[in-house]
């Protein structure tokens, strides 16, 4: 491939879009131990695009350009240069942002919509890391005037960084963002059934005038593929991952062998609480907003609605009302508000817990059914379902479903509220509505979870750290704690003196 005629540019209409390189050390390469994979369509159910995937050797490759770049022009390379290569991309990023978001939509089935929406935002993303890759300064420490001591803090070094299917490029952006801020280099392996946004990014790198090897990027597969050899690499020093719990033990176990340092931003069944001292009507525009957004597929939806008893039937009401409203269809077409779920197997995950829910005695009071007809059969198109009468024993109640399906589980006291919303072995994100001041900080500060919002959901921010308690995760993504973990800190002593005793003089 040629560097200037790669930005992002939209396959013609009706063609299979065709990915056939990979990006390692500036050079679009065709994969050496790899092959190419079809990218499903889900609004259709049917390849939209052919995109090489990397072996063990293209990942080899990929880790080898990294160390080189980090080693080499990258690592030398004063942090106000850095930042304003990444001011360069983040304008690109924005310049391209609709024709990503579009690709975005095409290859995950979210709605157009939303895809506007977040990935318009990104470049300001890029921007505020650009700003702190020039500030990571370390500190002196005060001993006594034999020594000068001194901390510096340095890139952990090569990343791998691994993204789930359901938000591709705003996974990348927060995996990225930090890593080049701190300086270290990156191989990108985006999840197999959303591979070409990741792919577009390099086009973007290369016009930015990254030098070759800071940014690889490798489709691939995850077990026994791109993904795992990335793990077991020695030459990566951190993995960077974001999707399920039982993912990430798999790598842990991987990456133990060389002692990598690892972040894990993982699943979540958030708690959202509607106190009867709320003001409802807001409640319930967050409320099912965050229960159908992205077609119910983002670890941060308030999945378990938590209701007090007086305002429970009417909160229960709204939920049907409203999901009667929401418009499913076309994911590309800007008037629908949920596209399909993003492929097959999520589909079918989804419908299976709808019958759980049932049969575990709750109420299906809206939707539950896969979509066909006018233009959706094919496609992974499902109705915005709400269960009422849910107990939070219920496994619908209990485990990560990542689909549309709000679970509305009545309360009766404060006390009784905070015990169900940490009765999860997640604890990434909680949100709770209350007219009173008070409640607000005593509730907000008994909840197990990275992040509570109060009378407000899912405010998510490149300057907000975001991450899970308990089985959410470790580390931070966003904010300054970010950063920290794409960092390591050497101390420094230096001698004053010069001077050393002989242990063995006598
Ligand atoms: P997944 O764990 O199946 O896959 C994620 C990535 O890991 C993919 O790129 C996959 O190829 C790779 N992978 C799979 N097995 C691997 C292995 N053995 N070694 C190395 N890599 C491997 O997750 P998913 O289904 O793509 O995403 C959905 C999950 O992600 C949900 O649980 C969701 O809650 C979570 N998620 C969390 C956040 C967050 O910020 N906390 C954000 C988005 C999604």
């Amino acid at each position: 491939m040629s560097a200037t005629a790669n930005a992002p540019a939209l396959p013609p209409a009706g063609n299979i879009a065709r990915y056939d390189h990979l990006f390692i050390g500036g050079d679009w390469v065709a994969p050496e131990d790899g092959g190419v994979m079809e990218s499903i369509d889900p609004s259709q159910g049917t390849p939209w695009a052919m995109v090489a995937y990397g072996g063990k050797r293209d990942i080899d490759k990929a880790v080898a350009a990294a160390r080189a770049a980090l080693d080499g022009p990258w690592g030398r390379m004063p942090g106000h240069e850095r930042a304003a290569l990444m001011r360069r991309f983040a304008d690109l990023y924005k310049e391209h942002a609709r024709t990503l978001a579009i690709l975005e939509t095409r290859d995950s089935g979210r709605a157009l919509r939303e895809s506007l929406l977040d990935v318009g935002g990104h470049c300001n993303g890029y921007h505020w890391w650009a700003s702190l890759a020039d500030k990571h300064s370390g500190r002196t420490i005060p001993f006594d005037d034999s020594v000068h001591v001194f901390t510096t803090r340095v890139p952990v070094g090569v990343v791998g960084a691994i993204t789930p299917w359901n938000v591709p490029l705003m996974a990348a952006a927060w995996k990225l963002g930090p890593a080049l801020a701190a300086g270290c280099t990156v191989v990108l392996k985006p999840a197999e059934h959303t591979p070409v946004t990741s792919l577009e990014l390099g086009k973007l790198f290369e016009l930015a005038g990254f030098p070759p090897g800071v940014v690889n990027i490798v489709p691939g597969y995850g077990r026994d593929g791109a993904g795992e050899y990335l793990v077991a690499h020695p030459g990566v020093d951190k993995i960077a991952f974001t999707g399920e719990g039982a993912t990430a033990k798999a790598i842990l176990r991987t990456g133990a062998e060389t002692m990598k340092r690892f972040t894990f931003e993982l699943g979540g069944k958030s708690p959202h609480i509607i106190f009867a001292d709320a003001d409802v009507e807001q409640a319930l525009n967050a409320a099912t907003n965050s229960a159908w957004t992205l077609c119910g597929q983002s670890c941060a939806l308030g999945s378990r609605v938590l209701v007090q008893r007086p305002v429970y039937d009417r909160v229960v009401e709204e939920f049907v009302r409203r999901a009667a409203r929401v418009r499913v269809g076309q994911p590309m077409d800007e008037r629908n508000h949920m596209g399909p779920q993003a492929h097959a197997e999520q589909l079918a995950k989804t419908l299976s817990y709808i019958d759980i829910g049932t049969q575990e005695g709750a109420e299906l009071v809206a939707g539950g059914n896969r979509l066909s007809g006018a233009g959706l059969d094919g496609g992974y198109f499902i109705q915005p379902t709400v269960f009422a009468g849910v107990t939070n024993a219920m496994r619908i109640a209990r485990e990560e479903i990542f689909g549309p399906v709000a679970a509305l589980i009545p309360f009766d006291h404060e006390d009784e509220a905070v015990a169900i919303a940490n009765d999860t072995s997640y604890g990434l994100t909680a949100g709770l509505w209350t007219g009173d001041v008070g409640r607000a900080h005593r509730v907000s500060s008994r909840i197990r979870a990275g992040m509570v919002w109060v009378n407000t959901y899912r405010f998510i921010r490149w300057s907000t750290p975001y991450g899970g308690f308990k089985a959410s995760g470790w580390g931070r993504e966003n904010g300054i704690e970010a950063l920290d973990s794409y960092l390591d800190t050497r101390t420094t002593v230096v001698s004053t003196t010069g001077r050393f005793p002989d242990a063995y003089a006598v």
